[in-house]
């Protein structure tokens, strides 16, 4: 049956005056998009699934938002454009349990006052519907109508009537915009819902309704987004939070694409955007931002949305555990590196199947172990995710089961733009799943071709020897070796593009990546040394040490006090020099006291990352040709996972497509 037309929407009340005051009053006509925004909101609250919203020159001499919800009773249809006339709010209490958008009663009152409205509406009560015309805030027109059951509520010529406020309107294409922003997000928080948007005539995007937010979000973003999206799905402590986060590759410049949703209504909330991105910590570069897109779901009594006029800023109790807790769950989500589209695109393996129902087989099953899943096991004895509940699998593939079609592209500009590279990678991703089994490596011919034949027998052992292991994907991609520039760089292409792989970025994530599965599966990665280092510290420090003393051994140190205030090293994880030695354990001494009341996943990730740094960079490294295609094949499977950086952020390999290329040589314009 269909579920909205049970929506019965109790009597439009007039608010009286005490619990008016109590309401943060505003602003709800600021510019179209506030109106837009309002007026979507009411179709929600009438449990509309499907909502059109068309604007004309940026919504300011036209706005009409249809919807099929529940319609507004012919005798109070009048009433509702009374200031404070709602139909969700009676009593002070109440507004500790909001659970619609609206709640304030005031957005038709002050969006027909400055304003042409027309609304015409009709419950399924009643065989007509009935059509009102108000003008500035007084009935013009009211008739009875043939319609349909829902509301179409049309706004003309926007502040006609306050050229003061006209002032402060931007360029048509600005204004539209924002509309074109605020409805994608509110269509990111209800994949149930249909909505489709039309500018001047143009549709914009429409969105499915079929539940799916990675659709919701191939439509509004694209492709490049939609594939790129890690799933997000935690419960704990009465908190629970959903949606996606993108991979490290969408991050951008600025924050424009993050999107925190709290009960299902879009918030700006500084810090937690800030903590989200603290879980991307070393993946992302210095100044990029990650895309995510995220809900929380709290009981209404802690968290205060009656805050902010244009209830965009809500307040919490107890905030420092919500914070806590987002924290794990973007934590969890990226080192476990769910890919919702692998998992969709792969829809009929059992792989699919295993991950959706049991997680702990489904990792012992994957093809791809990582090690951050590997910290996640209980056998670990990590504690650090003892409080949380088992992750949520209910409705997990359907709401997030993606259809990208092969060939169509979204309506948004964005898409539009992406460069031919961007495209193919898309592409490439789909073609995954036949890669897998079509691949198989042969190095036979590899004398034949070699470059630089291994000279530096040294370094190939340097490569290989701790070299992250990579199970199954023994790709062999198109990707194609060209050779290496400046022994810095080895140049690869594919049929679209040429890229350049910064080697030594490449060569310090395999190294944090095997550090970390080294410690994972605790195995020592210590080396003993030949003439231990003696090195002195304070009492205090001293104390550190010996307070972290399992620690240590397990980043692969041996460390005895010595006496006299100091301390003697017999083995060292790392092969470098005594001084970067003692300034390591310097280091760790810090991260073990200043981060004491930190996870101890977090902590344990710092020093790893720490640690990894300490390699001595070896520049101008001649590669053979296995070395390189050793580096492209784990570079690829790193890729699957997401990661596209070394650990402190910098990109490992960049594109440049052939379009490109043509155009430096002027051969296409
Ligand atoms: P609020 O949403 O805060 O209650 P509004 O001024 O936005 O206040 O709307 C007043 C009332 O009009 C709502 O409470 C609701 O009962 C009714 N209403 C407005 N828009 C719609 C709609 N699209 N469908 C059904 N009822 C609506
Ligand atoms: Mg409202």
């Amino acid at each position: 049956m269909d579920e909205r037309l049970l929506i019965n929407m109790p009597k439009i009340n007039v608010l009286s005056n005490s619990v008016a005051d109590k309401i943060a009053a505003g602003e709800v006509a600021e510019r179209p998009m506030s109106v837009v925004k309002e007026l979507v909101e009411n179709s929600i609250d009438a449990g509309a699934d499907k909502i059109t919203v068309e604007i004309k020159n940026g919504g300011i001499s036209y706005i009409s938002i249809s919807d099929n919800g529940c319609g507004i009773a012919a005798d109070e249809a009048e009433i509702a454009f009374l200031r404070h006339a709602t139909s969700k709010l009676r009593e002070v209490e109440d507004l500790d349990k909001i659970s619609t958008m609206g709640f304030r009663g005031e957005a038709l009152a002050s969006i027909s006052a400055v304003s042409e409205v027309e609304l015409i509406t009709r419950t399924a009560d009643e065989e007509e519907g009935i059509f009102i015309k108000f003008s500035h805030g007084k009935i013009v027109e009211k008739d009875i109508i043939g319609c349909n059951v829902g509301t179409i509520m049309t706004v003309k010529n926007l502040f006609s009537n306050v050229p003061a406020r006209m002032k402060f309107l931007k360029k048509d294409s600005t204004e539209s915009g924002y509309v074109s922003d605020v409805l994608g997000r509110i269509a990111m928080s209800k994949p149930h819902i249909a909505f489709k948007l039309i500018n001047d005539g143009k549709e914009i995007f429409a969105t499915s309704g079929d539940g799916s937010l990675a659709n919701v979000i191939l439509k509004i973003y694209g492709l490049e987004y939609a594939k790129s999206l890690f799933d997000i799905e935690y419960s704990e402590g009465g908190i629970t939070l959903s949606g996606v986060l993108g991979k490290p590759e969408i991050s951008r410049g600025n924050r424009t694409r993050q999107t925190v949703f709290v009960n299902d209504r879009y918030v700006k909330n500084h810090i937690i955007s800030k903590v989200i991105e603290d879980g991307y910590r070393n993946s992302l570069m210095k100044g990029k931002f990650p895309f995510f897109v995220i809900n929380i779901k709290i009981a209404t009594e802690l968290v205060d949305v009656n805050v902010h006029p244009a209830k965009t800023e809500v307040k919490f109790a107890n905030e420092q555990r919500l914070y806590e807790i987002i924290n794990r769950a973007v934590k969890n989500t990226l080192y476990s590196g769910k890919n919702i589209n692998e998992n969709s695109i792969l829809d009929k393996s059992p792989l699919f199947n295993v991950s959706m129902t049991d997680p702990l087989t489904a990792e012992k099953n994957s093809t791809k172990s990582t090690a951050y899943e590997d910290m996640r096991h209980p056998a670990f004895g990590y504690n650090s995710f003892q409080n949380c509940e088992k992750p949520i699998k209910s409705d997990f593939k359907s709401q997030y089961k993606l259809n990208i079609p092969r060939l169509s592209h979204s309506n948004s500009q964005e898409q539009s733009t992406l460069n031919k590279t961007e495209q193919k990678s898309a592409f490439e991703f789909l073609d995954n799943a036949s890669e897998f089994k079509n691949n198989s490596v042969d190095f036979s011919d590899e004398s034949k071709n070699s470059i630089n034949e291994p000279k530096l027998k040294v370094s190939e052992k340097e490569y290989f020897s701790d070299s992250i292991v990579i199970e199954e994907i023994n790709n062999h991609s198109e990707e194609k070796i060209i050779g290496q520039l400046f022994k810095t760089y080895i140049i690869t292409e594919d049929e679209h593009s040429m890229y350049l792989i910064d080697q030594h970025a490449a060569h310090e994530r395999f190294r944090f990546e095997d550090l970390l599965r080294k410690f994972n599966e605790k195995i020592c990665i210590g080396q003993i040394l030949l003439v231990p280092i003696v090195m002195s510290l304070t009492q205090s420090e001293i104390q550190v040490i010996e307070k972290n003393k399992d620690r240590f051994a397990r980043l692969g140190f041996e460390i005895e006090d010595f006496g006299n205030n100091s301390i003697i090293i017999h083995q060292v994880p790392v092969e470098t020099d005594d001084a970067e030695i003692k300034n390591l354990v310097t280091q760790l001494i810090e991260i073990f006291e200043h981060n004491r009341n930190c996870d101890i996943t977090d902590i344990e990730l710092h020093a790893l990352e720490t640690i990894s740094c300490k390699y001595a960079i070896k520049a101008n490294k001649i590669l053979s040709e296995r070395e390189m295609q050793d580096i492209v094949n784990k570079l690829k499977s790193l890729n699957e996972r997401g990661i596209t950086t070394c650990p402190h952020g910098r990109p490992i390999k960049v594109a440049f497509s052939k379009t490109e290329i043509e155009k430096m040589f002027k051969r296409i314009v």
